[in-house]
């Protein structure tokens, strides 16, 4: 049943271009523990192998089998109350998060249902360490959050409403993206 849900969304991210074939991560969460992708898997097919179950709190034998982005999942889990995590490169988000600090949807299902987006990792002081609890803090009345030049990590009760809001908020990235570059052309009469 969560190998299952692990290969449906997996695949549904690979699919809708949100991530390479060994890039992104999911997870899950049951009372302390955390399943998690293991790391370099394929998330477009993956297998029973590839589900890492550890502590969310306590490292075990596997731990090290785990996605390198365990700790990001492990502060959000220690500091919201989400059960299901995606992480993903959605192209277009990565792009404005070059640029932005903050990513405010334009079109009516983002603004319904993503909101504005903080986007991590804007000012170097982030301290190395701090990271994780940086993105896990910023989990404030919102579901998605952006790393700077790198990927969003969306949370969920379930897997299939994390991988909603990334593909929603991508699909607000790409009308964002469009309108900007649709008013750089000069009107010409
Ligand atoms: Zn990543």
């Amino acid at each position: 049943m969560l190998l299952t849900q692990f290969q449906t969304i997996g695949s549904s991210l690979f699919t809708c271009g949100l991530i390479s074939g060994c890039g992104g991560n999911l997870s899950v969460r049951m009372g302390d523990r955390i399943f998690i992708t293991r790391r370099g898997s394929n998330k477009g097919s993956l297998e029973e192998n590839d589900i890492i179950e550890t502590g969310i709190f306590k490292n075990d034998r596997q731990t090290p089998l785990a996605s390198s982005e365990l700790w990001v999942h492990r502060a959000i889990y220690q500091q919201t109350p989400a059960s299901a995590i995606v992480h993903a490169h959605p192209p277009h988000a990565v792009a404005l998060s070059l640029s932005e600090t903050e990513i405010v949807p334009i079109d009516d299902e983002g603004k319904e249902k993503i909101g504005a987006v903080p986007v991590i990792g804007c000012q170097s002081q982030i301290v190395p360490g701090a990271y994780a609890d940086k993105i896990a803090q910023a989990f404030v009345n919102i579901r998605i959050v952006m790393v700077r030049g790198h990927g969003s990590f969306a949370i969920g009760q379930i897997l299939e409403e994390a991988f909603d809001i990334t593909s929603t908020f991508e699909e607000s990235c790409k009308v964002l993206c469009l309108t900007k570059s649709l008013q750089a052309k000069p009107v010409t009469e």
